[in-house]
């Protein structure tokens, strides 16, 4: 009996050693990108002017054509999170850029946190208290305490919700002083490395005093025209060139291609100081580059702005890679890409230009007034003088009883006065979400896998497909569960790595247990994601 003990368990071992990667062959250093509102068709339309970094890894490695986020709100908030534990934030808890607790009624920021303090003077007030799973960081500093961890990006809660809860570090940017900092959840002090960093003045010495297009006019022009109406204005401009005031390079290096070099530069200085990839073990670097994010807002994904911030990009990871090769040893890196989540079309190019359905949703004007209105006429319906659609997407169910209706009736009501205004194509409720099936509503779905309890709002509203709900004019944005907001581009690149398209439906829920298997190490909490086949067998 003990003799067959074992050999089950000897079965059972090498088992394991066929799923996951011998200590040897295990990557030195993975790096884990993740490129703030890439949509996944940058990679098709823009295809033939990459020669760098962009190139290099949908070239020479397994790219996911069909992977999308597969919950809403497509937010930056729960993107990271999602990327970097493998939980959907209906148990990661990040379920936006800001909820309302409801408990007190109070905006929570999603890595807001008051018991962090400052570091060297900077930063502070944030951390991944938040968070209510591990991440992938944290699974690989158990099984291999000596591997480090560390991220960094522009923004503060994308470094944070991607490195999980007990990275070696996690920075991010500080436009007032142009610095790179972190909170005391981290560290009591900065490394000296980063206070070097901070002491070169990146964005004073490398900013020039006006983003030009990197590449001849004919380049950009392919695609469509700079001056494109709905566009943010640059000054008083829509088009190249965009001048950058001496006074204004901290403040602004996040909305040009800048800001990505910069936090690659930073990323550089990160590998050298703490030699990752160089001490025989696995180390992870998380790096989110916030500029496509920021450009895209304001130029929307067919802009020139959005081409030359790819273009520029693309050449800086391709310098980036033969960097981390020198620095590790080529053969000796897993390079993973993907996204947050992507976002819509400037409705005016769409439509214009495209010639396609599309629509600017001016809420303060289109869709709050009529949302008013029918609160006014519940309040009459129901004889009361509070407030039943309150902000936030709450409702006043205790009014509602008082004045003998109940839950499902007022959920009734309120639906059959939202769904007359234009511009909504659908509004769910809780309790839908908490107990409905989906099926025959692939968003319900959606929202139910981005939807924690605990933070939740009352109800959420659909606003139809390509209606961009904003308060601004100019710019576009994401959340939806829509395609355009939700697909996005998941690459595998590097160590063992074949070279291949896969067009089955993938999550980026999957990458987190993905990597985890590839290393032979296993998640501390829960995961949503599957072990992508096409990536360990
Ligand atoms: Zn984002």
């Amino acid at each position: 009996m003990k003799r067959l003990h074992t050999l089950l368990f000897l079965l059972a071992l090498s088992l394991i050693h066929q799923t996951s990667l011998e200590a040897a062959e295990r990557p030195k250093l993975i790096i884990f990108i993740s490129i703030d509102q890439m949509k996944a068709e940058y990679l098709e339309w823009y295809r033939a002017e990459f020669s760098g970094g962009l190139k290099r890894i949908t070239v020479e490695g397994t790219t996911f054509t069909n992977a999308d986020l597969n919950y809403a709100p497509s937010e930056t908030g729960p993107g990271h999170a999602t990327l970097g534990t493998g939980a959907y934030p209906v148990h990661s808890g990040i379920v936006a850029n800001e909820w309302i607790d409801p408990s007190s009624n109070a905006e929570v920021y999603c890595v807001s946190d008051s018991t962090a303090g400052m570091v060297n003077g900077e930063g502070g007030g944030v951390s991944p208290r938040n968070l209510l799973v591990t991440g992938l960081g944290d699974w690989l500093k158990k099984a291999s305490p000596a591997s480090k961890v560390y991220a960094a990006s522009i923004k503060d809660r994308a470094a944070i919700l991607m490195s999980g809860k007990r990275p070696d570090g996690a920075f991010w940017y500080s436009a007032k002083s142009g610095h790179m900092v972190t909170s005391s959840y981290y560290t009591k002090e900065l490394p000296m490395w980063v206070q070097q960093f901070n002491a070169g003045g990146w964005p004073s010495r490398n900013v020039p005093d006006a983003w030009t297009k990197l590449r001849p006019d004919s380049i950009y022009t392919k695609y469509g025209p700079d001056d494109v109406e709905g566009e943010r204005e640059w000054g008083n401009s829509r088009t190249f060139p965009h001048l950058i005031a001496p006074d204004k390079k901290n403040g602004v290096i996040a909305s040009t291609p800048y800001g990505d070099r910069m936090t690659l530069d930073f990323a550089r200085a990160l590998v050298q100081a703490e030699k990752l990839g160089q001490r025989g073990v696995t180390d992870l670097l998380f790096i989110s580059l916030s500029c496509t994010d920021y450009v895209g807002h304001a130029f929307g994904g067919n802009s020139h702005e959005l081409i030359d911030n790819l273009l520029r990009l693309d050449r800086a990871l391709g310098t980036f890679i033969t960097d981390m090769e020198l620095a590790a040893g080529g053969g000796n890196i897993l390079f993973v890409l993907s996204a947050d989540h992507a976002a819509m079309p400037l409705p005016e190019y769409r439509s214009k230009i495209e010639q396609k359905p599309a629509r600017r949703v001016m809420v303060r004007d289109e869709i709050y007034p009529k949302i008013a209105g029918h609160d006014k006429q519940l309040q009459k319906e129901l004889n009361t003088t509070e407030q039943i659609i309150r902000s936030n997407a709450f409702l006043n169910y205790a009014a509602a009883a008082r004045a003998g209706v109940d839950s499902v009736t007022l959920e009734h009501k309120v639906r059959q006065g939202v769904m007359k205004i234009d511009g909504i194509a659908d509004i769910v409720f809780r309790r839908e979400i908490l107990g409905g099936n989906g099926s025959g509503n692939r968003y319900l779905g959606y929202y139910q896998r981005g939807y924690h309890p605990p933070r939740g709002e009352d109800f959420i509203v659909r606003p139809c497909e390509y209606c961009l709900f904003t308060t601004s004019k100019t710019g576009t944005s994401h959340g939806t569960p829509y395609v355009y907001d939700t697909h996005v581009p998941i690459v595998f690149w590097g160590s063992g790595i074949s070279v291949k398209q896969v067009a089955r439906v993938v999550h980026t829920v999957d990458i987190a247990p993905t990597i985890a298997r590839l290393l032979g190490i296993a998640p501390l909490s829960s995961v949503d994601g599957k072990v992508l086949k096409e990536i360990v067998r």
